[in-house]
């Protein structure tokens, strides 16, 4: 098979790197990829909101498939695109990908289709919104509509606060994407995500893990595209996965169907655990990042005949996937200064050296210099990912990789995986 692999983040070195095992592949073409893809496939230089690019592309390359990595490029339609061609994507047509593209779309979907999750409403009017805090207590959760590159959501511990917040949202501090807030119910317990499956009729579950969105170590300073990962997660149980499946998954792509929007592609499901009863924080439309990155690492199943099923509505054909009992950690190293003003251009030495069969670099945002050396040119740069017996195993070996790595214009949060252990 010709795949095409749209992405360029850790999350696509993770799917490259599975897809590449795939006895079923011809050719791995990757646009625009990073330097860590380049041994895995062909990179080519095409953005992943450059539909247009992107579409010659798969034509050029008679691609039998499309992988989409990153909301961007489905939010500008790349799924609908690849449609028109007659080409198999796996990711959603853009009025599917609402469920990631809008919480406004999705909080009233799941109040249509009795999913459980934080009860809420949607505004566009700042004097109807403060009104509408009075009525309740504190914390608030305001939350910009539309994709505001994870940096949406505000918890307010005040009043004061959250009036601030709403009035910064819809005043346009995120353009278009705070045109809408939702204003939800502050939800307790512990967070964590699971991913499944979709080909518009059929949902199978796809993995879970949970992740660490705070900068520092402690959970403490700004919120993050994520620090860290681990899989399996201690409070994700199969009562809680099969409650997720029944409750959350299942009526969701069958309401997406009902709707006249068929979900395919994968469902990331945010949840919110207490006393083992799953509620939906929100949905992504694409595999997280970077969650993916340690389901690849744990997945035992060829990925290639998922992707096709999902994309070709013949997911009920396969069996469910088959995992390695190993865990798998990952540990972001990110540039300095990141999330708010990460530190460009830095050197990094070592990373590219052999850390043995256990661990495996990702790189995220890397280049390579004319010279050869590796260079940072992004907020999230590598990401250690490592397999082990256990959770414990698996966070030592990330981290003994991790400190052989000599890239001072670099941190790391140093408590990865701490919850599970
Ligand atoms: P989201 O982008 O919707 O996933 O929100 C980002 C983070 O904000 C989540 O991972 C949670 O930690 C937190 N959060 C979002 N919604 C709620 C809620 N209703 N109650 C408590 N925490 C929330």
């Amino acid at each position: 098979m010709n795949i095409l692999l749209i992405g360029s983040g850790g999350r696509e070195h993770a799917l490259a790197w599975k897809i590449a095992q795939s006895p079923l592949l011809k050719r791995l073409v990757i646009a625009p990829g990073n330097p860590g893809m380049s041994g895995l496939g062909e990179l080519r230089a095409v953005k992943a909101t450059d539909v247009a690019g992107l579409a010659a592309l798969a034509q050029e390359i008679k691609a039998d498939l499309v992988v989409v990595g990153p909301e961007s490029a489905l939010a500008e339609g790349i799924g609908d695109a690849m449609q028109r061609l007659g080409i198999a994507c796996f990711g959603p047509l853009k009025a599917a990908a609402q469920l990631e593209a809008s919480k406004a779309f999705t909080k009233d979907f799941c109040k249509r289709h009795a999913i459980p999750t934080a009860a809420s409403e949607t505004f566009d009017n700042a004097a109807e919104a403060r009104d509408f805090l009075k009525t309740y207590a504190p914390p608030y959760v305001i939350k910009a509509d539309g994709l505001a590159a994870g940096k949406g959501v505000a918890i307010s511990p005040d009043y004061q606060d959250a009036v601030a917040e709403v009035e910064a949202m819809l005043g346009g501090r995120y353009g278009p994407a705070s045109q809408q807030i939702v204003i939800e119910e502050f939800m307790t317990g512990e967070e964590a995500s699971v991913f499944a499956l979709c080909d518009g009729e059929t949902s199978i579950l796809f993995g879970w893990a949970q992740d660490h969105k705070r900068a520092f170590d402690g959970d403490t300073g700004p919120n993050t595209g994520g620090m860290g990962t681990y899989s399996p997660a201690p409070v994700v149980t199969d009562a809680v996965l099969r409650r997720t499946q029944d409750e959350i998954l299942t009526p969701t792509v069958r309401g997406m169907k009902a709707e006249g929007h068929p979900y395919k592609g994968v469902l990331y499901a945010g949840l919110m655990i207490e006393d083992g009863a799953p509620r939906l924080v929100e949905y992504n439309a694409r595999f997280g990042d970077p969650e993916c990155q340690v389901l690849m690492l744990r997945l035992k199943s060829d990925i290639v005949p998922y992707l096709l099923a999902a994309a070709t509505g013949r997911l009920r054909d396969l069996p469910p996937p088959q995992w390695h009992d190993q865990a798998a950690v990952c540990v972001v190293f990110a540039a300095k200064g990141y999330p708010d003003s990460p530190l460009s251009g830095s050197l990094i030495r070592g990373a590219e050296a052999d850390f043995g069969p256990d661990v495996t670099v990702f790189h995220a945002g890397t280049t390579r210099g004319a010279d050869g050396t590796l260079r940072a040119a992004g907020g999230r740069v590598l990401n250690i990912c490592a397999r082990g017996a256990d959770i414990r195993e698996a966070r030592d070996r990330a981290y003994a990789a991790i400190a052989q790595i000599d890239w001072p214009g670099g941190f790391y949060r140093t408590d990865i995986a701490h919850r599970a252990l």
